[in-house]
Protein backbone atom coordinates (compact mmCIF):
# COMPACT_ATOMS: atom_id res chain seq x y z
CA UNK A 1 0.00 0.00 0.00
CA UNK A 2 1.29 3.71 -1.34
CA UNK A 3 0.86 6.21 1.94
CA UNK A 4 2.38 9.94 0.80
CA UNK A 5 2.78 12.95 1.49
CA UNK A 6 1.99 15.95 -0.07
CA UNK A 7 3.32 19.59 1.00
CA UNK A 8 0.82 21.85 2.07
CA UNK A 9 -0.77 24.51 0.20
CA UNK A 10 -2.56 27.04 2.46
CA UNK A 11 -0.71 30.31 3.06
CA UNK A 12 1.43 30.31 6.11
CA UNK A 13 1.27 26.43 6.58
CA UNK A 14 4.89 25.24 7.02
CA UNK A 15 4.01 21.89 8.56
CA UNK A 16 4.33 18.46 6.79
CA UNK A 17 2.73 15.76 7.39
CA UNK A 18 5.53 13.07 8.32
CA UNK A 19 8.90 13.50 9.13
CA UNK A 20 11.66 11.27 8.65
CA UNK A 21 11.60 9.32 11.76
CA UNK A 22 7.91 8.59 10.83
CA UNK A 23 8.74 7.05 8.05
CA UNK A 24 10.74 4.80 9.18
CA UNK A 25 8.14 3.45 11.64
CA UNK A 26 5.75 3.06 8.28
CA UNK A 27 8.45 1.36 6.03
CA UNK A 28 8.85 -1.47 9.02
CA UNK A 29 5.16 -1.97 8.77
CA UNK A 30 4.66 -2.74 5.25
CA UNK A 31 3.81 0.43 3.59
CA UNK A 32 5.65 2.20 0.70
CA UNK A 33 5.83 6.10 1.66
CA UNK A 34 5.97 8.67 -1.23
CA UNK A 35 7.47 11.92 -0.46
CA UNK A 36 6.54 15.16 -2.54
CA UNK A 37 9.53 17.04 -3.28
CA UNK A 38 9.79 19.88 -1.21
CA UNK A 39 7.30 18.61 1.17
CA UNK A 40 9.41 19.13 4.40
CA UNK A 41 10.88 22.76 2.97
CA UNK A 42 9.07 24.68 5.63
CA UNK A 43 10.18 22.55 8.35
CA UNK A 44 13.65 22.32 7.31
CA UNK A 45 13.30 18.45 6.11
CA UNK A 46 14.98 18.15 2.87
CA UNK A 47 13.91 15.16 -0.16
CA UNK A 48 17.57 13.80 1.13
CA UNK A 49 16.21 13.62 4.39
CA UNK A 50 13.14 11.46 3.73
CA UNK A 51 14.79 9.50 0.65
CA UNK A 52 17.84 8.06 3.42
CA UNK A 53 14.75 7.33 5.72
CA UNK A 54 13.45 5.15 2.72
CA UNK A 55 11.07 7.39 1.34
CA UNK A 56 11.06 7.50 -2.22
CA UNK A 57 10.40 11.52 -3.68
CA UNK A 58 7.53 11.84 -6.01
CA UNK A 59 6.16 14.89 -8.02
CA UNK A 60 3.17 16.37 -7.29
CA UNK A 61 1.20 14.19 -9.22
CA UNK A 62 2.39 10.80 -8.14
CA UNK A 63 1.63 11.64 -4.56
CA UNK A 64 -1.84 12.68 -4.90
CA UNK A 65 -2.15 9.22 -6.57
CA UNK A 66 -1.47 7.43 -3.89
CA UNK A 67 -3.74 4.73 -1.85
CA UNK A 68 -3.94 6.86 1.38
CA UNK A 69 -3.09 10.40 1.35
CA UNK A 70 -1.44 12.38 3.93
CA UNK A 71 -1.96 16.16 4.84
CA UNK A 72 -1.69 18.44 7.97
CA UNK A 73 -4.44 20.59 6.98
CA UNK A 74 -7.02 20.84 3.98
CA UNK A 75 -6.40 19.59 0.62
CA UNK A 76 -6.93 22.60 -1.94
CA UNK A 77 -9.72 22.47 -4.49
CA UNK A 78 -6.98 21.20 -7.00
CA UNK A 79 -5.96 18.65 -5.19
CA UNK A 80 -9.43 17.58 -4.49
CA UNK A 81 -10.04 17.14 -8.33
CA UNK A 82 -7.14 15.19 -8.74
CA UNK A 83 -8.28 12.61 -6.36
CA UNK A 84 -10.79 9.83 -7.09
CA UNK A 85 -12.46 6.89 -5.33
CA UNK A 86 -10.86 4.03 -3.54
CA UNK A 87 -8.15 6.61 -2.38
CA UNK A 88 -7.72 7.71 1.54
CA UNK A 89 -6.92 11.48 2.55
CA UNK A 90 -6.26 12.28 5.71
CA UNK A 91 -5.56 15.98 7.47
CA UNK A 92 -6.80 18.14 10.20
CA UNK A 93 -9.72 18.75 7.69
CA UNK A 94 -12.07 20.80 9.82
CA UNK A 95 -15.24 20.25 8.25
CA UNK A 96 -17.60 21.36 10.80
CA UNK A 97 -16.08 24.85 10.02
CA UNK A 98 -16.69 24.56 6.53
CA UNK A 99 -19.62 22.99 5.76
CA UNK A 100 -19.18 22.30 1.83
CA UNK A 101 -15.65 20.56 2.40
CA UNK A 102 -17.16 17.27 3.53
CA UNK A 103 -19.62 17.68 0.32
CA UNK A 104 -16.68 17.91 -2.47
CA UNK A 105 -15.09 15.23 -0.97
CA UNK A 106 -18.06 12.60 -1.04
CA UNK A 107 -18.12 14.10 -4.23
CA UNK A 108 -14.53 12.79 -5.40
CA UNK A 109 -15.12 9.13 -3.76
CA UNK A 110 -12.40 9.31 -1.29
CA UNK A 111 -12.87 7.96 2.30
CA UNK A 112 -11.74 11.20 4.34
CA UNK A 113 -10.35 11.06 7.43
CA UNK A 114 -10.45 14.46 9.60
CA UNK A 115 -7.78 13.91 12.95
CA UNK A 116 -10.18 17.05 14.09
CA UNK A 117 -12.85 14.72 15.37
CA UNK A 118 -10.43 12.41 17.22
CA UNK A 119 -12.64 10.94 19.64
CA UNK A 120 -10.46 12.65 22.84
CA UNK A 121 -11.57 10.96 25.28
CA UNK A 122 -10.90 6.89 24.53
CA UNK A 123 -7.72 6.04 26.19
CA UNK A 124 -6.71 4.20 22.66
CA UNK A 125 -7.15 7.80 20.50
CA UNK A 126 -4.37 9.62 22.77
CA UNK A 127 -1.53 9.00 20.42
CA UNK A 128 -3.50 9.83 17.75
CA UNK A 129 -4.81 13.62 19.87
CA UNK A 130 -3.13 15.75 17.12
CA UNK A 131 -5.73 18.75 18.48
CA UNK A 132 -3.69 18.31 21.34
CA UNK A 133 -0.64 18.31 20.09
CA UNK A 134 -0.92 21.39 18.25
CA UNK A 135 -2.68 23.14 21.31
CA UNK A 136 0.72 22.64 23.26
CA UNK A 137 2.53 23.95 20.87
CA UNK A 138 -0.05 27.13 20.80
CA UNK A 139 0.35 27.27 24.27
CA UNK A 140 3.75 27.68 24.64
CA UNK A 141 4.61 29.47 21.84
CA UNK A 142 1.64 32.50 23.18
CA UNK A 143 3.59 32.68 26.21
CA UNK A 144 6.73 32.93 24.56
CA UNK A 145 5.60 35.30 22.23
CA UNK A 146 4.04 37.87 24.79
CA UNK A 147 7.40 37.53 27.24
CA UNK A 148 9.18 38.52 23.71
CA UNK A 149 6.50 41.78 22.90
CA UNK A 150 5.96 43.13 26.67
CA UNK A 151 8.33 46.06 27.59
CA UNK A 152 9.20 44.23 30.87
CA UNK A 153 10.71 41.39 32.65
CA UNK A 154 8.51 38.90 33.17
CA UNK A 155 10.74 37.44 36.56
CA UNK A 156 11.61 39.25 39.42
CA UNK A 157 14.76 40.33 38.82
CA UNK A 158 17.12 41.91 41.67
CA UNK A 159 19.89 43.96 40.19
CA UNK A 160 22.44 46.54 41.15
CA UNK A 161 19.92 48.82 38.94
CA UNK A 162 17.04 48.24 40.57
CA UNK A 163 14.57 45.71 41.37
CA UNK A 164 11.43 44.44 38.92
CA UNK A 165 8.79 42.67 39.86
CA UNK A 166 7.58 39.92 38.31
CA UNK A 167 4.91 40.29 35.26
CA UNK A 168 1.08 39.28 36.26
CA UNK A 169 0.31 37.08 33.53
CA UNK A 170 -3.59 36.27 33.06
CA UNK A 171 -4.81 33.18 31.01
CA UNK A 172 -7.99 32.98 29.67
CA UNK A 173 -9.32 29.61 29.18
CA UNK A 174 -7.42 26.97 30.69
CA UNK A 175 -7.86 24.05 28.25
CA UNK A 176 -4.79 21.95 26.38
CA UNK A 177 -3.41 25.31 24.94
CA UNK A 178 -4.29 26.99 28.51
CA UNK A 179 -2.49 24.82 30.94
CA UNK A 180 0.63 24.84 28.58
CA UNK A 181 0.97 28.55 28.20
CA UNK A 182 0.32 29.28 32.09
CA UNK A 183 3.38 26.54 33.06
CA UNK A 184 5.10 28.35 30.35
CA UNK A 185 4.81 31.78 31.52
CA UNK A 186 5.50 30.36 34.75
CA UNK A 187 8.63 28.78 33.80
CA UNK A 188 9.76 32.34 32.91
CA UNK A 189 9.37 33.79 36.02
CA UNK A 190 5.79 35.30 35.64
CA UNK A 191 2.84 35.52 38.29
CA UNK A 192 -0.17 33.59 36.49
CA UNK A 193 -3.84 33.62 37.01
CA UNK A 194 -6.29 31.96 35.08
CA UNK A 195 -9.79 31.24 34.46
CA UNK A 196 -12.29 29.00 32.55
CA UNK A 197 -15.79 28.47 32.53
CA UNK A 198 -15.63 24.34 33.61
CA UNK A 199 -15.15 24.24 37.02
CA UNK A 200 -12.52 21.38 36.86
CA UNK A 201 -10.40 23.64 35.28
CA UNK A 202 -9.00 25.21 38.86
CA UNK A 203 -7.35 22.00 39.97
CA UNK A 204 -5.84 22.10 36.58
CA UNK A 205 -4.88 25.47 36.17
CA UNK A 206 -3.40 25.23 40.21
CA UNK A 207 -1.67 22.25 39.33
CA UNK A 208 0.38 24.40 36.56
CA UNK A 209 1.21 27.14 39.06
CA UNK A 210 -1.92 29.59 38.42
CA UNK A 211 -4.11 31.08 41.08
CA UNK A 212 -7.51 30.20 39.94
CA UNK A 213 -9.95 33.12 39.33
CA UNK A 214 -13.86 32.18 39.99
CA UNK A 215 -16.45 35.01 38.80
CA UNK A 216 -19.28 35.64 40.98
CA UNK A 217 -21.90 36.50 38.07
CA UNK A 218 -21.21 33.52 35.93
CA UNK A 219 -21.31 29.72 37.30
CA UNK A 220 -20.42 26.77 35.56
CA UNK A 221 -20.73 26.19 31.51
CA UNK A 222 -19.17 22.69 31.41
CA UNK A 223 -21.03 20.88 28.15
CA UNK A 224 -20.86 17.80 26.76
CA UNK A 225 -17.66 15.48 26.26
CA UNK A 226 -15.56 18.00 28.64
CA UNK A 227 -16.43 21.21 26.26
CA UNK A 228 -17.24 24.31 27.27
CA UNK A 229 -21.08 25.14 26.14
CA UNK A 230 -21.98 28.63 24.97
CA UNK A 231 -22.60 31.04 27.20
CA UNK A 232 -26.07 33.18 26.78
CA UNK A 233 -26.45 36.70 26.22
CA UNK A 234 -27.13 37.44 29.70
CA UNK A 235 -24.17 35.26 31.04
CA UNK A 236 -21.82 36.67 28.22
CA UNK A 237 -22.18 40.31 29.39
CA UNK A 238 -21.88 39.50 32.71
CA UNK A 239 -18.45 37.78 32.14
CA UNK A 240 -16.87 40.58 29.94
CA UNK A 241 -18.28 42.94 32.76
CA UNK A 242 -16.71 41.30 35.50
CA UNK A 243 -13.80 39.58 33.91
CA UNK A 244 -12.86 43.70 32.82
CA UNK A 245 -11.80 44.03 36.81
CA UNK A 246 -9.70 41.36 36.89
CA UNK A 247 -7.85 41.89 33.00
CA UNK A 248 -7.12 45.99 33.71
CA UNK A 249 -4.95 44.06 37.30
CA UNK A 250 -2.84 42.15 34.22
CA UNK A 251 0.33 43.30 32.35
CA UNK A 252 -0.06 40.38 29.78
CA UNK A 253 -3.55 38.46 28.61
CA UNK A 254 -3.44 35.40 26.98
CA UNK A 255 -6.66 33.90 25.58
CA UNK A 256 -7.40 30.58 24.08
CA UNK A 257 -11.07 30.04 25.15
CA UNK A 258 -13.43 28.20 22.47
CA UNK A 259 -16.59 26.30 21.86
CA UNK A 260 -16.34 23.71 19.59
CA UNK A 261 -18.76 24.18 16.30
CA UNK A 262 -19.07 28.11 17.30
CA UNK A 263 -17.19 31.48 16.67
CA UNK A 264 -14.78 31.68 19.72
CA UNK A 265 -16.47 34.34 22.49
CA UNK A 266 -15.62 37.75 23.17
CA UNK A 267 -14.17 38.01 26.46
CA UNK A 268 -12.27 41.25 26.19
CA UNK A 269 -14.27 44.29 25.12
CA UNK A 270 -13.43 47.40 24.07
CA UNK A 271 -14.21 49.13 27.15
CA UNK A 272 -11.56 46.54 29.14
CA UNK A 273 -9.33 47.29 26.55
CA UNK A 274 -9.79 50.92 27.57
CA UNK A 275 -9.09 50.05 31.18
CA UNK A 276 -5.92 48.62 30.79
CA UNK A 277 -2.42 50.14 31.72
CA UNK A 278 -0.10 51.25 28.60
CA UNK A 279 2.30 48.89 27.40
CA UNK A 280 0.44 46.09 28.82
CA UNK A 281 -0.05 42.81 25.77
CA UNK A 282 -2.17 40.78 24.76
CA UNK A 283 -2.40 37.12 22.93
CA UNK A 284 -5.30 36.49 21.72
CA UNK A 285 -5.36 32.36 20.06
CA UNK A 286 -8.79 32.55 19.11
CA UNK A 287 -8.56 35.24 16.31
CA UNK A 288 -9.90 34.32 13.46
CA UNK A 289 -11.72 35.84 10.28
CA UNK A 290 -14.98 35.77 12.24
CA UNK A 291 -13.67 37.57 15.06
CA UNK A 292 -12.34 36.44 18.44
CA UNK A 293 -11.59 36.86 21.90
CA UNK A 294 -10.89 39.82 21.97
CA UNK A 295 -11.86 43.44 19.89
CA UNK A 296 -10.49 44.60 17.59
CA UNK A 297 -8.19 41.37 17.06
CA UNK A 298 -6.87 40.67 13.66
CA UNK A 299 -5.53 36.70 12.73
CA UNK A 300 -1.88 36.76 12.12
CA UNK A 301 -1.69 40.74 12.34
CA UNK A 302 -0.49 42.68 15.94
CA UNK A 303 -2.52 46.07 16.46
CA UNK A 304 -1.77 48.62 19.17
CA UNK A 305 -4.81 50.25 20.88
CA UNK A 306 -4.59 54.16 21.17
CA UNK A 307 -4.10 53.55 24.97
CA UNK A 308 -0.95 51.67 23.75
CA UNK A 309 -1.92 47.85 23.93
CA UNK A 310 -0.70 45.38 21.85
CA UNK A 311 -2.97 43.04 20.72
CA UNK A 312 -1.63 39.86 18.83
CA UNK A 313 -3.69 38.00 16.17
CA UNK A 314 -2.49 34.58 16.88
CA UNK A 315 -4.83 31.70 15.66
CA UNK A 316 -2.42 29.33 13.87
CA UNK A 317 0.62 29.01 16.11
CA UNK A 318 1.54 25.90 15.56
CA UNK A 319 3.06 26.42 12.20
CA UNK A 320 5.30 29.30 13.70
CA UNK A 321 6.91 25.97 15.21
CA UNK A 322 6.98 23.64 11.99
CA UNK A 323 9.48 21.14 13.31
CA UNK A 324 8.34 20.84 16.27
CA UNK A 325 4.60 20.93 15.17
CA UNK A 326 5.09 18.16 11.99
CA UNK A 327 7.37 15.57 14.39
CA UNK A 328 4.02 15.52 16.92
CA UNK A 329 1.96 15.58 14.35
CA UNK A 330 3.74 12.74 12.31
CA UNK A 331 2.97 11.00 15.36
CA UNK A 332 -0.19 11.58 15.51
CA UNK A 333 -1.12 10.41 12.05
CA UNK A 334 1.44 7.06 12.27
CA UNK A 335 -0.38 6.20 15.69
CA UNK A 336 -3.45 6.91 13.56
CA UNK A 337 -2.74 5.09 10.38
CA UNK A 338 -1.17 1.77 12.28
CA UNK A 339 -4.15 1.35 14.30
CA UNK A 340 -6.10 1.74 10.90
CA UNK A 341 -3.77 -1.35 9.29
CA UNK A 342 -4.11 -5.33 8.98
CA UNK A 343 -1.39 -7.31 6.77
CA UNK A 344 -0.29 -3.93 5.23
CA UNK A 345 -4.08 -2.74 4.31
CA UNK A 346 -6.00 -0.64 5.65
CA UNK A 347 -9.08 -2.56 6.77
CA UNK A 348 -12.00 0.08 8.10
CA UNK A 349 -14.48 -1.05 10.54
CA UNK A 350 -17.65 1.06 11.04
CA UNK A 351 -18.35 -0.64 14.22
CA UNK A 352 -15.00 0.82 16.05
CA UNK A 353 -15.97 3.77 18.13
CA UNK A 354 -12.76 5.57 17.13
CA UNK A 355 -13.20 5.28 13.60
CA UNK A 356 -17.00 5.82 13.47
CA UNK A 357 -15.82 9.59 14.77
CA UNK A 358 -12.75 10.12 12.42
CA UNK A 359 -14.79 8.85 9.07
CA UNK A 360 -16.17 12.14 7.73
CA UNK A 361 -16.89 10.39 4.37
CA UNK A 362 -16.93 7.30 2.48
CA UNK A 363 -18.29 5.56 -0.77
CA UNK A 364 -19.44 8.74 -2.12
CA UNK A 365 -21.61 9.96 0.86
CA UNK A 366 -21.27 12.26 3.92
CA UNK A 367 -21.64 9.27 6.97
CA UNK A 368 -20.37 11.73 9.87
CA UNK A 369 -23.28 12.09 11.91
CA UNK A 370 -22.22 15.75 13.28
CA UNK A 371 -21.95 16.49 9.42
CA UNK A 372 -25.20 14.56 7.26
CA UNK A 373 -28.59 14.35 8.34
CA UNK A 374 -28.73 10.63 10.17
CA UNK A 375 -31.10 9.58 6.89
CA UNK A 376 -28.66 10.64 4.17
CA UNK A 377 -25.98 8.60 5.60
CA UNK A 378 -25.43 5.19 4.35
CA UNK A 379 -25.54 2.18 6.84
CA UNK A 380 -21.81 2.71 8.58
CA UNK A 381 -19.67 4.65 11.41
CA UNK A 382 -21.55 4.26 14.27
CA UNK A 383 -23.78 7.83 15.51
CA UNK A 384 -21.66 9.54 17.84
CA UNK A 385 -19.19 12.76 17.39
CA UNK A 386 -18.78 16.35 18.66
CA UNK A 387 -20.96 18.16 20.25
CA UNK A 388 -24.54 18.63 19.09
CA UNK A 389 -24.15 22.23 18.55
CA UNK A 390 -21.58 21.71 16.30
CA UNK A 391 -24.23 20.02 13.88
CA UNK A 392 -26.31 23.19 14.32
CA UNK A 393 -24.60 25.53 13.79
CA UNK A 394 -22.92 23.65 10.45
CA UNK A 395 -26.25 22.78 9.42
CA UNK A 396 -26.53 26.68 9.35
CA UNK A 397 -23.99 26.71 7.05
CA UNK A 398 -23.30 30.19 9.96
CA UNK A 399 -20.97 30.74 12.91
CA UNK A 400 -18.88 27.45 12.65
CA UNK A 401 -15.39 28.59 13.27
CA UNK A 402 -14.21 25.01 15.15
CA UNK A 403 -11.54 24.72 17.21
CA UNK A 404 -8.37 23.44 16.14
CA UNK A 405 -9.70 23.55 12.53
CA UNK A 406 -7.17 26.12 11.92
CA UNK A 407 -4.48 24.75 14.20
P1 LIG B 1 -11.05 24.16 23.70
O1 LIG B 1 -9.93 24.46 22.77
O2 LIG B 1 -12.35 23.74 23.15
O3 LIG B 1 -11.32 25.47 24.61
C1 LIG B 1 -10.28 26.05 25.34
C2 LIG B 1 -10.80 26.42 26.71
O4 LIG B 1 -11.69 27.54 26.59
C3 LIG B 1 -11.60 25.32 27.39
O5 LIG B 1 -10.96 25.00 28.61
C4 LIG B 1 -12.97 25.95 27.60
O6 LIG B 1 -13.59 25.52 28.79
C5 LIG B 1 -12.64 27.41 27.63
N1 LIG B 1 -13.77 28.32 27.38
C6 LIG B 1 -14.75 28.23 26.46
N2 LIG B 1 -15.60 29.27 26.56
C7 LIG B 1 -15.13 30.06 27.55
C8 LIG B 1 -15.57 31.27 28.11
N3 LIG B 1 -16.65 31.91 27.67
N4 LIG B 1 -14.85 31.80 29.12
C9 LIG B 1 -13.73 31.17 29.57
N5 LIG B 1 -13.26 30.02 29.09
C10 LIG B 1 -13.96 29.46 28.08
O7 LIG B 1 -10.61 23.12 24.78
P2 LIG B 1 -9.50 22.01 24.74
O8 LIG B 1 -8.23 22.60 25.20
O9 LIG B 1 -9.50 21.35 23.42
O10 LIG B 1 -10.00 21.01 25.86
C11 LIG B 1 -11.38 20.86 26.14
C12 LIG B 1 -11.59 19.74 27.12
O11 LIG B 1 -11.19 18.50 26.59
C13 LIG B 1 -10.86 19.88 28.42
O12 LIG B 1 -11.74 19.45 29.42
C14 LIG B 1 -9.72 18.94 28.29
O13 LIG B 1 -9.24 18.50 29.55
C15 LIG B 1 -10.41 17.83 27.53
N6 LIG B 1 -9.46 16.97 26.86
C16 LIG B 1 -9.44 15.68 27.25
C17 LIG B 1 -8.55 14.81 26.65
C18 LIG B 1 -8.51 13.40 27.09
O14 LIG B 1 -9.37 12.96 27.81
N7 LIG B 1 -7.52 12.66 26.67
C19 LIG B 1 -7.70 15.25 25.66
C20 LIG B 1 -7.77 16.59 25.27
C21 LIG B 1 -8.67 17.44 25.89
Amino acid sequence: MKVSVVKETAPDERRVALVPDAVGKLRAAGLEVLVESGAGDGAWLTDDDYAEAGATIVSRGDALAADVVLLVGKPDDAAISALHADQTLIGILGALADPELAGKLAAAGVTAISMDMIPRTLPRAQPMDALSSQANIAGYKAAVLAAAEFGRFFPLLITAAGTARPARVLVLGAGVAGLQAIGTARRLGAVVSAYDVRPEAKTEAQSVGATFIELTSVGSAAGEGGYARALTEEERAAQQEELAGHIARHDVVITTAQVPGRRPPLLITEDALKAMTPGSVIVDMGASALGGNVAGSRPAQTVVTENGITIIGAGHLPSTMPAAASAMYARNVSALLLYLIKDGELALDAEDELQAGVIITRAGAVVHPALAPPESAPPGPAQSGPDPAATETAEAGGTADVPGASS
